[in-house]
């Protein structure tokens, strides 16, 4: 789960992290009044949407008047930010955050993620912040700092002052290094992050050094003991089609084809969704329905396919083993029944229990084609889309 930059940035000041002053603002006018609490001559309004790049996208404007806030406000509120990493589609701007302009003196970039190849927190950090990671990663592979940490003993003082060290940062803000990349592990793990990215970190003018930008996102499976971290979702940033799949407790990702895609194992639905591909169609979404499926999961994965409007196919494939094929053919027929499937469906069965589940499918006497293999079915579903998309526009 995403959060907003401003709500990371209170997250980190609780942990002696210094950001700029700054205040949350709904309307121009509110964004202005904001400035002049903060008080100063230039200020930063700043685009909440749960995404980066958005300076470049037009929603980090430096302002030093009224007028130009109001403007800056005027422009972001409402609109459809479209940043590289959105999608086409945007993300509504429907907060601003204000905060006092700082000068900078350089820019760093600090990054904290959970490094599946050591089972460790990494922390990665660059001299040359600002930019995007990959980026630097590609120009200045050797400028990039990358440190695991011990789980058994935690970060410690002498890795953070390394860290600091190797960023050239001045003797003078070594200390306030080590405390902010002390805090910003502190607060990871606290807090159940997979994430924490501060870009830039800056070395102000005035010899401080500043979050200038937050970013966090957080293991879901853990929100449930983290209750100040859930309530700080904003579901009008998500898809909503994944919105819809997580409340129900579905493991969802939308996709842009038009093949909807109900499997069992993540495996299997990453082997389908390729299949699908190279049989010359695109997945709508990656559904893993889990084990032990029971009719009414089935059913509901069906509603979470069908609630992407896009979908015109559903291809369901599922290699049974702790599933169980009567039962995810059960739930076939209930869905078709009462959720109403008013696109061509393509079912494969397979594993236990598959003969009493293809027999279930045959005597329903409703319009199910059936598939025995993953490529047959991938090319029976590409065909089904074909002749439905043909049907369609005839
Ligand atoms: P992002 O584009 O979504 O990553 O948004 P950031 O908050 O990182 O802002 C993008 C860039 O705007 C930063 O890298 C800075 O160069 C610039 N910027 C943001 N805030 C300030 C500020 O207070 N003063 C100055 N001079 N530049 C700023
Ligand atoms: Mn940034």
């Amino acid at each position: 789960m995403d959060i907003h930059e401003y709500q990371a940035k209170e997250l980190l000041s609780r942990y002696h992290i210094h950001i700029p002053r700054g205040g949350l603002a709904y309307s121009p006018e509110q964004a202005a009044y904001r400035a002049s609490e903060i008080g100063g001559d230039r200020w930063v309004v700043k685009a909440q949407i749960h995404s980066g790049a958005r300076g470049k996208a037009g929603g980090i404007k430096l302002c030093s008047s009224d007028h130009e806030i109001v403007a800056a406000a005027d422009a972001m509120l409402g609109a459809k930010l479209v940043t590289h990493q959105t999608g086409a589609q945007g993300k509504l701007v429907s907060r601003l955050y204000v905060e006092e302009a700082m000068d900078i003196e350089r820019e760093i970039y600090l990054g904290f993620v959970l490094d599946r190849k050591s089972e460790r927190i990494m922390i990665v950090a660059s001299s040359s912040g600002g930019m995007e990671i990959e980026e630097i990663a590609e120009a200045e592979p050797d400028s990039i700092i990358r440190a695991t940490v011990d789980p058994g003993v935690g970060m410690q003082d002498f890795q953070a002052r390394e860290i600091a060290f190797g960023l050239g940062i001045d003797n003078a803000l070594i200390g306030r290094a080590t405390q902010t990349l002390m805090g910003c592990y502190r607060a990871f793990v606290d807090y159940d992050a997979a994430m924490l990215e501060i870009n830039p970190l800056v070395v102000t003018r005035r010899g401080d050094l500043v979050a200038l930008d937050a970013k966090m996102s957080f293991d879901e499976n853990a929100l449930f003991r983290r209750p100040h971290i859930a309530e700080m979702r904003d579901k009008s940033q998500e898809d909503p089609r994944e919105t819809y799949a997580s409340d129900r407790g579905l493991s969802y990702v939308g996709l842009d084809g038009n093949i909807g895609c109900i499997i069992n194992g993540a495996g299997l639905a990453m082997a389908t969704m390729d299949m699908i591909k190279i049989a010359g169609g695109e997945p709508a979404n990656f559904l893993d329905i889990g084990g032990g499926a029971s009719p009414d999961r089935v059913a509901k994965s069906f509603r979470a396919v069908l609630h992407d409007k896009n979908v015109e196919t559903i291809l369901v494939n599922i290699f049974a083993g702790i599933n169980r094929c009567d039962w995810v053919a059960e739930g076939v027929i209930k869905a078709l029944k009462e959720v109403g499937v008013p696109v061509p469906l393509v079912v494969r069965l397979s594993g236990t229990n598959m003969e009493e589940g293809r027999r279930i499918l045959a005597e329903s006497g409703e319009n199910i084609i059936v598939a025995e293999t993953l490529a047959e079915a991938a090319d029976k579903a590409v065909a089904a889309w074909r002749s439905f998309t043909a049907g369609k526009a005839a």
